[in-house]
């Protein structure tokens, strides 16, 4: 039987991470993947002359050498940054909603952003000013945080981060009411919302401010050659630390001791695998539901009480026309139904209510992405439901070209482009492209939801209770940082490093 120090199920981002980490940490680390290649969502499909990043529509926190960003950080330290060829985004976002009858472009940089907003709503400057004193105060007391390993001294935290206390169970919309916002500034503001996949009544404060500052001031990046590149590059690192990644190779089970405790791991093909520490880039529902034995009742409980986040539909399209042709000026848009956010996010729930959009083209951060005289453009929305499962097997592509449809009247309406005419290539996929291809349940692409109990800070603060299962942590969408590229990464590197701390700690 081989044996292993630890053994990473799954090599999405999450997994990557934790096994880079774990190899640094001096263990000997086995990765299994189900695919023939890295990165689960972080990865990129050809259509005739065209290859699709299949997610990333652009990397929060990364920034510049010099204006870098933590997951920037993150990648020197693992030693993957210069492995990947990156390009910069232009602009932050365009949002356009109809209701509110908004169309506002805002740019990257603190000063820039805080100028056009007073532009689009004069007056909004002073509560724009105190959203991003109180964002970098966020900031700074999570990076407080993280240096005293969560163990803060409630002194200190009343002293210097009072606002981040008081902050603390707050959501979006209540902090931004407090300090006075203008209703069109915060219209403007909570564009990014559908990112997180909760609305702003719901959505902790100190989530969105953190990411937004970010955002806005270390901009947004992109690989050259997609998001496949980033887990190309992962791999590379982790082979050459001495790790082994075994592809199209399937986790099945976990084996547990008499402790309850990891044992090993059986592979789909029959073999075991001997260890004592398993990062799962899975879901605790499928770990819990399907992988481990003799699971405790309060566990299943207690994972049984969380919600999945948004499930994922995306359009993918290669136009026969450059964007300058077709009249497409931005790289990344956000078209709403109504900037109330409680409002959007109920229309979210059903297939026939839902015409919201995130859509990137990708020619307008890297011109040559495609062939000369071509673009390519995807669309992507979310369902607050399990909508998709009420679509009879008969129906599904008849309801697949409904939504596709849409989606594309809906952009030229909202824009004014012409895109239907050009289309050379179309791929869709949908909640049942993501549940096959990730494994997720209901074809969630955001983990769980960041709803009030169960958000960013609930989780950092309950990660010691979390950990249930002597030897099982968790990486990626599901586990405690939530969702989206570079939460998955920071995941990865605390149970990457909780696990070398797991196993010196074992002897
Ligand atoms: C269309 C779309 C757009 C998005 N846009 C953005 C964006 O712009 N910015 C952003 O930050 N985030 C975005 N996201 C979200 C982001 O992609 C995810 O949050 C992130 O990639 C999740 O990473 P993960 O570590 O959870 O791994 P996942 O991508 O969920 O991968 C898990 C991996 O584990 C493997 N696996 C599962 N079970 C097993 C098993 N039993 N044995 C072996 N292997 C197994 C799977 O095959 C998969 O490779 C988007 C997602 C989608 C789908």
């Amino acid at each position: 039987m081989k044996k292993y120090d630890a053994v990473v199920i799954g090599g999405g981002n999450g997994g990557l991470v934790a096994a880079i980490r774990l190899l640094q940490g001096g263990a000997k680390t086995l990765l299994v993947e189900k695919h023939n290649i890295p990165g689960g969502f972080a990865t990129s499909f050809r259509r005739g002359r065209f290859e699709f990043e299949a997610s990333l529509h652009e990397l929060n926190d990364f920034g510049t050498a010099d204006n870098a960003g933590d997951v920037r950080v993150l990648f020197d330290e693992l030693g993957v940054t210069d492995k990947v060829e990156w390009l910069q985004i232009p602009e932050a976002y365009r949002v356009i909603a109809r209701e509110e009858k908004i169309d506002a472009t805002m740019p990257f940089g603190k000063q820039a952003f805080i100028d056009k907003m007073e532009s689009y709503v004069p007056g909004s400057r002073k509560s724009m000013e105190k959203f991003f004193a109180l964002a970098e105060e966020i900031r700074d007391a999570q990076a407080y945080s993280n240096s005293v390993n969560g163990k803060t001294d409630q002194k200190v935290m009343l002293d210097k981060y009072a606002n981040f206390v008081k902050c603390g169970s707050y959501s979006v919309n209540e902090v931004l009411d407090a300090i006075k916002m203008p209703k069109k500034t915060k219209d403007i503001l909570n564009a990014y919302w559908c990112y997180l996949g909760a609305h702003c009544d719901d959505l902790s404060f100190l989530h969105y401010a953190s990411m937004v500052l970010r955002y806005v001031t270390k901009g947004a990046a992109m690989p050259k050659s997609r998001s496949h590149e980033i887990s190309l590059a992962m791999v590379e690192r982790i082979r050459e630390l001495g790790g082994d990644v075994w592809f199209n190779t399937e986790a099945v089970k976990i084996i547990t001791g008499k402790d309850g405790g990891v044992e090993g791991v059986v592979l789909k093909n029959g073999e075991e695998i001997k260890t004592r520490h398993v990062i799962a880039n899975c879901s605790p529902h499928i770990v819990y539901g399907r992988m481990i034995d003799n699971v405790d009742e309060r566990i299943i409980k207690e994972t049984n009480a969380r919600k999945f986040a948004g499930r994922g539909f995306t359009m993918f399209l290669g136009l026969n026309k450059s964007a300058d042709e077709l009249g497409i000026e931005n790289h990344n848009y956000f078209l709403y139904d109504t900037m109330d956010t409680v409002k959007q996010y109920d229309l979210m729930k059903k297939i026939e209510s839902n015409s919201v959009q995130a859509t990137v083209c990708l020619n307008r951060a890297y011109p040559d992405c495609s062939p000369a005289g071509t673009c390519m453009m995807y669309f992507t929305t979310l369902y607050m439901t399990d909508d998709w499962a009420n679509v009879k097997p008969e129906d599904y592509f008849k309801v697949k070209d409904f939504v596709a449809n849409k989606m594309i009247e809906r952009f030229e309406q909202d824009t004014g482009c012409n895109i239907r005419d050009s289309i050379e290539e179309i791929s869709v996929a949908t909640p049942m492209t993501y549940a096959r291809y990730c494994g997720h349940p209901e074809g969630g692409i955001y983990g769980y939801e960041s709803q009030y109990w169960d958000g960013l800070m609930p989780r950092l603060l309950m990660m010691a209770e979390d950990h249930k299962t002597r030897g099982l942590r968790f990486a990626g969408g599901f586990s405690m940082r939530l969702s989206g590229y570079s939460s998955a990464y920071f995941s990865g590197d605390i149970t990457g490093r909780q696990t070398v701390g797991d196993i010196k700690r074992e002897g």
